[in-house]
C-alpha cells in the first residue's frame, strides 16, 4: 500500500515500501490488537524494527543508519499510519528515530554518537526525550527540573510527565535549567542513562488512545551525570529544541496525512458492504457527499505535505511551514476520524473496529509536538513580524 498519489516516490522507495509492508504483515498486524489490549509492546519489537532497518534509517551509515534521506523516514511513517498501526511509529520512528537520534547526530560529541547511535539503530537502546513537566508544557522556558554543577558533572533533580517511550527507554534526553535566572537562555540538554542512580520511572499513564505506545512520568532524584553527558552547548538547549522541532512536526504531519487516507480507505470499504433501507450506506447522498468532501480536503492537503517532505529532504523546511503542516493535518485528521466513525454507526464506537482506535489515537496529535494553539502562535508570529 502506497500513498494514493505521491510525486516524491521513486523506484528505490517503492521497493523499500514492500519491505515495510511485509514487516507490518508479519510482525505488527497479527499482534497489534493484543498489544493495544495489554497497553504494551514487547521489547523485542524494538530489536525486530532495528534488525529490519526501520528505526534510524536516515542517520549516517557509520553510526548504524542506512545513510538515506528524509523521504525514507516519511515513507515508513506513512505506511505505519496508513495501515492503522501508527502508535508504533509515534514512538519508534518519531520520538526515537526522528527526534532523539537526530539531536545526537546534530549536537552530539563523537563519543556520544559512537556510544548511542549504533545501539539505537539496532533497537538495543530505546530513546526518549523529556521536556514536559507537570507545571510546564507549552511554556517550556518555565521548566523547573534543574541540573546543578558539581565536581565532574551535574546533579539533576525534578520530574517530567507524558514522556513517550518512558517505560522502554534506555536513554533520555532531559531538558534542565542550568541557569534558572536566565529563562529560555538557561536551559541545557543532558543524556541520562536509565541505569543512573536516582532515575525513577513513574507510572505508565492511562491514555484515551495510542494504548500500546508507552507514556510515562519520570523522576530525577539527585541523578549524577558526568560533564560529557551535556548534549550541545551549555545553556543552548532551548535554541536546540526549537531547531529540531520542524522535523518532529513534519513527521507528525506525515503520519496525520497518511492516517486520513487510511481512514478513508477503510470507510469506503465499509459503506460499500453495509446496507440500510434496502440500499448500501454508500448510496445515500449524505454518505457520498461527506466522503467526496473529505477525500477532496485530504487530497488537497497531500500536495502541501509532499511539498514539505521535499523541503525537509533539501534541508529547507522552516519552522512556520512545518507548524502549518502539523496544524492543518492533525486538525483534519480529527475531522476525518469523526466523520468516518459516524458512517460506521454503532460499530464505529466499538473498540474492535479500527476506526474507533483511529478516532482515539487522532486526538493526541493536536496536543503533542506543540498544541494547535501553539502552532497558530508560531505561524502568526512569522506572519506579523
Ligand atoms: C500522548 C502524549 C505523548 C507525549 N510525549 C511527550 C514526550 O515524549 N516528551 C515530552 O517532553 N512531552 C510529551 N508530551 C507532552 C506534550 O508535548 C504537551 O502535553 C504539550 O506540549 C502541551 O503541554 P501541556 O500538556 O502542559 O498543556 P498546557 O501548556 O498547559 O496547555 C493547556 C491548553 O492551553 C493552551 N495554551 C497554552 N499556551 C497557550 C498560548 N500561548 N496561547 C494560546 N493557548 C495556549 C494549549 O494549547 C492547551 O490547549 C506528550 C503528550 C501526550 C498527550
Amino acid at each position: 500500500m502506497l500513498p494514493f498519489y505521491c510525486g516524491w516516490i521513486n523506484e528505490d522507495l517503492r521497493i523499500f515500501s514492500q519491505s515495510v509492508n511485509k514487516f507490518i504483515d508479519q510482525e505488527v498486524e497479527p499482534c497489534y490488537g493484543e498489544w493495544e489490549r495489554n497497553k504494551w509492546v514487547p521489547r523485542k519489537l524494538w530489536n525486530k524494527l532495528g534488525k529490519a532497518g526501520l528505526l534510524c534509517v536516515d542517520i549516517p551509515e557509520e553510526y548504524g543508519g542506512a545513510g538515506v534521506g528524509f523521504k525514507f523516514v516519511a515513507l515508513i511513517v506513512d505506511i505505519f499510519s496508513r495501515r492503522g498501526v501508527g502508535a508504533i511509529s509515534v514512538g519508534a520512528m518519531g520520538v526515537h528515530g526522528s527526534i532523539v537520534a537526530h539531536y545526537i547526530v546534530n549536537m552530539g560529541t563523537g563519543d556520544q554518537k559512537k556510544n548511542y547511535l549504533p545501539k539505537m539503530a539496532l533497537g538495543e537502546y530505546v530513546g526518549a526525550i523529556a521536556m514536559t513537566e507537570p507545571g510546564a508544557g507549552s511554556d517550556l522556558k518555565n521548566i523547573k527540573t534543574s541540573a546543578k554543577k558539581t565536581d565532574g558533572g551535574y546533579l539533576i533533580n525534578g520530574s517530567k510527565i507524558f514522556i513517550s517511550n518512558g517505560q522502554h527507554c534506555d536513554i533520555v534526553i532531559v531538558a534542565c535549567k542550568t541557569d534558572p535566572a536566565a529563562g529560555a537562555r538557561g536551559i541545557s540538554l543532558f543524556i541520562v542513562e536509565a541505569t543512573a542512580k536516582g532515575f525513577v520511572r513513574g507510572a505508565k499513564l492511562e491514555k484515551l488512545g495510542l494504548h500500546c505506545q508507552d507514556t510515562s512520568e519520570l523522576f530525577f532524584e539527585d541523578v549524577f551525570v558526568a560533564d560529557d553527558a551535556l548534549l550541545g552547548p551549555l545553556d543552548g538547549g532551548f535554541i536546540a529544541m526549537m531547531q529540531e522541532l520542524p522535523r518532529e512536526r513534519l513527521v507528525l504531519a506525515v503520519g496525520a496525512q497518511a492516517a486520513c487516507e487510511g481512514m478513508l480507505e477503510i470507510t469506503l470499504d465499509y459503506v460499500r458492504e453495509r446496507n440500510a433501507f434496502g440500499q448500501r450506506i454508500a448510496d445515500f447522498q449524505n454518505t457520498r457527499f461527506k466522503l467526496a468532501d473529505l477525500a477532496t480536503r485530504v487530497r488537497v492537503q497531500k500536495a502541501f505535505v509532499d511539498q514539505c517532505i521535499l523541503l525537509q529532504a533539501e534541508g529547507r523546511l522552516d519552522t512556520a511551514t512545518a507548524s502549518m503542516a502539523k496544524l492543518h493535518t492533525t486538525e483534519l485528521q480529527g475531522i476525518v476520524a469523526d466523520e468516518c466513525l459516524q458512517l460506521f454507526g454503532g460499530y464505529g464506537y466499538m473498540t474492535e473496529y479500527r476506526i474507533a482506535r483511529e478516532y482515539a489515537d487522532a486526538r493526541a496529535q493536536r496536543i503533542y509536538g506543540g498544541t494547535s494553539e501553539i502552532m497558530k502562535e508560531i505561524i502568526s508570529r512569522e506572519l506579523i513580524k
